[in-house]
């Protein structure tokens, strides 16, 4: 299953707007920010398919008989470009378990690049909703290479993936290889750069949100 969240017109097409725009990637907050408000309505809607169960509540007046999520999820999230979309999840799922995993391209003289885990901490995931986060969905390769990893971890009851901009190919990759695993996308492009990037995407996300890094 995949989830355009800009098909519908929202404020959320203002912010993908803004991320990708040039001038205004130049503030590192508001990109932050900007993510992290697409993370909280990638939340809002991901709720509105769990389960929710009755839980009567006293107020200054009587009972009421209100609905609460029936269990928390894992927000897991790939560092370090996911952070803001992390924490836009974990606006929303206020009391959700987290998890947090380094994948990197480690690049090849000839251009090509193999994805690498590295540092991974995870609660149990038995049974969980497990929602990853990455604001580039583009090969699909660290994605799936991720979900595959937790998948060793536990049997999760379901996986989402929520990212600010998804491209076909690296969809329909996470899809064959992740059949079960819905996914959530801010918006879709159509071009994907044989160095991995999203066209016309917003650049390298990880750099935007946090500065330029050394090549490693
Ligand atoms: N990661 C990014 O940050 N940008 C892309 O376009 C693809 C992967």
């Amino acid at each position: 299953m995949v989830v355009n969240l800009s098909e519908q017109y929202s404020l959320l097409c203002d912010w993908i707007s803004e991320i990708r725009d040039q001038e205004i990637q130049l503030d590192r907050m508001r990109f932050r920010r900007n993510l992290e408000r697409i993370g909280e309505v990638a939340a809002y809607e991901i709720s509105k398919r769990l389960p929710f169960t009755d839980k009567e509540v006293q107020t200054p007046l009587g009972i009421a008989t209100a609905k609460v999520l029936t269990n928390q999820p894992v927000i897991t999230t790939i560092l370090r470009a996911g952070l803001p979309l992390h924490q836009g999840l974990l606006n929303f799922f206020d009391k959700a378990d987290n998890g947090f995993i380094s994948a990197y391209r480690k690049h090849q003289r000839d251009g090509s690049f193999e994805i690498r885990l590295d540092y991974i901490s995870c609660p149990e995931l038995e049974g969980r909703v497990v929602i990853v986060s990455d604001p580039m969905l583009a090969t699909g390769a660290s994605l799936v290479k991720t979900i595959q990893y937790l998948r060793e971890e536990g049997h999760p009851a379901e996986i989402h993936v929520v990212v600010a901009i998804a491209c076909t190919v690296g969809i329909e990759y996470v899809l064959r290889e992740e059949p079960n695993c819905r996914i959530w996308c801010g918006a879709i492009d159509d071009e994907l750069t044989a160095k991995g990037y999203i066209v016309p995407g917003l650049g390298d996300a990880g750099d935007l949100a946090y500065g330029t890094k050394a090549q490693m």
